[in-house]
């Protein structure tokens, strides 16, 4: 692909979308990214030459007639509805919405003569609970209600998307997080953030003893801009994630200690913010070998680094973008 491949980026507006964007169009690639704006209140400030189109991804007619227009080489498809409190409002909904967001991918790359490839977002909720890392042939889940509903239609999309055609890619994120990011939907780094601002105990979910790999959305949009003209990138699935390994209790106190907060840890029941069949996943860390086969350099800031960055740049309450769905 040559330097003036353009790229579309569906769910452009959200955390790892703008930061593609950003990333993209500073390597010199055409970037159009599109969003409903169901998750943010706005497109985010984009570089000169980017163009911001509103629209559902789920309307294949709006979406093919983009694609015609501008004639992507790559479309990273990113939108869907993410974070669980999202998820538990709707199971069936999330789980519809995501498959419609695929095929109306497919179906404007079949328009575009098959010419436009499809880099799929998936996430790390895919694999079956298993201690140790997990690479990309891990067992997978097979449940499908609640909380899993996000993770069955991300299996089903991955499927449909790599069955149309050999060239598309999918992604497997493992939490990715930065500022700007949604607190709403129930995402524990922006929850943390704001509550420790505000003098409000962070709340853990039991214990907190559940582990997470967390990754800086800027390292990982720097990930997706290495590989989206690497000539050796064939696997079709592939792990994303960061090294810094963390309980929600020991994220908890990164975040008071660096921002010397006076709030304190408050365990809360999970069950009953998010209802009665939630279930936690006690650990989760990507294995990473064949993201660095590709020569690529692993997304590497520590906890402290992320937290830190998220301390000085993730935008005060007042100032953050509403969700019109939550
Ligand atoms: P985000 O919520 O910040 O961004 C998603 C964007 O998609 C939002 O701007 C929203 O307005 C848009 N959107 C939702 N439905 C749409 C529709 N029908 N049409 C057009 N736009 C729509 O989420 P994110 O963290 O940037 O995640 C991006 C992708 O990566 C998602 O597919 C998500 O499932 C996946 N993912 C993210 C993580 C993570 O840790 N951030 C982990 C695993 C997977």
């Amino acid at each position: 692909m040559s330097a003036e491949s353009h790229c579309l980026i569906s769910g452009g507006a959200g955390l790892i979308g703008r930061a593609l964007a950003l990333e993209l169009s500073s390597r010199g690639r055409r970037v159009t990214v599109l969003d409903d704006l169901s998750g943010h209140s706005s497109f985010p400030k984009l570089p000169d030459g980017v163009e911001c189109v509103r629209a559902d991804v789920r309307d294949g007619a709006a979406l093919e007639a983009h694609c015609r227009r501008l004639r992507p080489d790559t479309l990273f498809h990113l939108a869907a509805i993410v974070g669980v409190r999202r998820v538990l409002r709707d199971p069936a909904e999330a789980y519809e919405s995501s498959l419609a967001g695929a095929r109306a991918c497919l179906s404007a790359q079949r328009a575009m003569g098959g010419r436009m490839r499809i880099v799929f977002a998936s996430s790390s909720e895919v694999y079956a609970e298993q201690p140790g890392r997990l690479d990309e042939q891990a067992p997978v889940r097979t449940q499908t209600g609640g909380r899993w509903a996000y993770a069955a239609a991300k299996l089903a999309c991955e499927r449909l998307v790599l069955a149309a055609d050999p060239d598309s890619r999918v992604l497997r994120f493992f939490n990715v997080v930065g500022p700007g990011q949604s607190a709403e939907a129930g995402m524990v780094l922006p929850r943390f953030v704001e509550r420790a601002r505000a003098g409000l105990d962070l709340e853990l979910y039991g214990s907190g003893a559940a582990r997470r790999t967390y990754a800086h959305v800027d390292e990982v949009a720097r990930v997706l801009g290495d590989l989206e003209q690497h000539p050796h990138w064939k696997t079709p699935i592939l792990n994303v994630g960061g090294s810094a390994r963390a309980s929600a209790r020991e994220l908890a106190e990164c975040v008071l200690r660096l921002s010397a907060s006076r709030a304190g840890l408050r365990q809360v029941d999970p069950r009953q913010e998010l209802g009665g069949s939630f279930e936690e996943v006690g650990s989760r860390e990507p294995a990473l070998a064949r993201l660095a086969e590709l020569g690529i350099e692993l997304p590497s800031r520590s906890l402290e680094a992320i937290v830190g960055d998220m301390l000085e740049r993730h935008p005060h309450k007042e100032h953050m973008p509403c969700a019109s769905r939550a």
